[in-house]
C-alpha cells in the first residue's frame, strides 16, 4: 500500500514548540547569538576559499543593544547575511536548518564551529518578543530584505535599506504580565549574566550597547 505523508497544522505546531521545547525563556539569547556566530563562521569559511574575500577578525562581531524606552532588544551580526530566498527557506520553514546544510556542503573543510543543526532555535525569540524583525543583507547582494512576524500567525518579507552585509534582529519585548516578567531582558546586568552563562565560548566578540544604563 502507498504510504501517506503526515500533514501538520503548522500554526499549532509552532505555538506548541515555542511554548514547550524550551524550559527557560532566557535561552532565546543563546540561540540568537549562536546563529550570529554561525553566520560569521560562514563568512570565515568562504574567505578560506575565496581570494577576493579577506577576513579581518576585528570586523566581525555580535552586538546586543537594548533600548528600554522602546522596549527593543537588537542582536546584530556582521556575518554572511541572508538573501530573500534564505529568509524564506530558513525562517519560513520550521525545522529547516541552513547551518546544517552549510555544514554538509562544506564537509571537506574540517574544524568548523558551526553550532546550528535543528532549525528551531530562532523561534525561541517568540518566548520573549511579540514582534520579531529580521533585516538582512547577504554577502555579494545589493539588496536587503526584512522578514517580520508576530509568531504563529505567519510572516512578511519586503525589500528594505541596509548598508552593510549581515543581519540585524529586533525583538519587541513583551509587556510584563501578572505571571511573567519580561522587563529583565532589557536590563544590562541580566543580559550580561545570560551571555556569560551561555555564550562564553563564542569565538567572536559580543559587544553590548545598553542605552540609559
Ligand atoms: P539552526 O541554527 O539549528 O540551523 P535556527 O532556527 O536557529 O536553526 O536558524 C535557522 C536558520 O536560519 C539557520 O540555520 C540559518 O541558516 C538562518 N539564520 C538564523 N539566524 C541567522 C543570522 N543571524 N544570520 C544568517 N543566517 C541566520
Ligand atoms: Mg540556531
Amino acid at each position: 500500500m502507498a504510504k501517506k505523508q503526515f500533514k501538520a497544522e503548522s500554526k499549532r505546531l509552532l505555538e506548541m514548540m515555542i511554548n514547550s521545547i524550551y524550559t527557560q525563556k532566557e535561552i532565546f539569547l543563546r540561540e540568537l547569538i549562536s546563529n550570529a556566530s554561525d553566520a560569521i563562521d560562514k563568512i570565515y569559511y568562504k574567505a578560506l576559499t575565496d581570494d577576493q574575500l579577506v577576513f579581518n577578525k576585528e570586523d566581525y562581531y555580535v552586538k546586543v543593544t537594548a533600548d528600554k524606552a522602546n522596549r527593543t532588544l537588537t542582536i546584530t551580526d556582521t556575518g554572511l547575511g541572508m538573501t530573500q530566498e534564505d529568509l524564506e527557506n530558513n525562517l519560513g520553514i520550521i525545522a529547516k536548518s541552513g547551518s546544517l546544510a552549510f555544514k554538509k556542503d562544506n564537509e571537506a573543510k574540517d574544524g568548523h564551529n558551526i553550532i546550528g543543526q535543528f532549525g528551531v532555535g530562532f523561534y525561541s525569540a517568540f518566548m520573549v518578543a511579540d514582534v520579531v524583525k529580521v533585516t538582512s543583507k547577504a554577502l555579494g547582494s545589493e539588496e536587503a530584505y526584512r522578514w517580520e512576524s508576530t509568531g504563529a500567525d505567519g510572516y512578511t518579507i519586503e525589500p528594505c535599506e541596509k548598508d552593510s552585509v549581515g543581519t540585524e534582529i529586533v525583538l519587541h519585548i513583551k509587556p510584563n504580565t501578572e505571571d511573567d516578567q519580561y522587563d529583565e531582558y532589557l536590563e544590562k546586568y541580566r543580559l550580561k549574566s545570560i551571555i556569560k552563562k551561555y555564550s562564553d565560548f563564542i569565538r567572536y566578540p559580543i559587544k553590548m550597547d545598553i542605552q540609559g544604563q
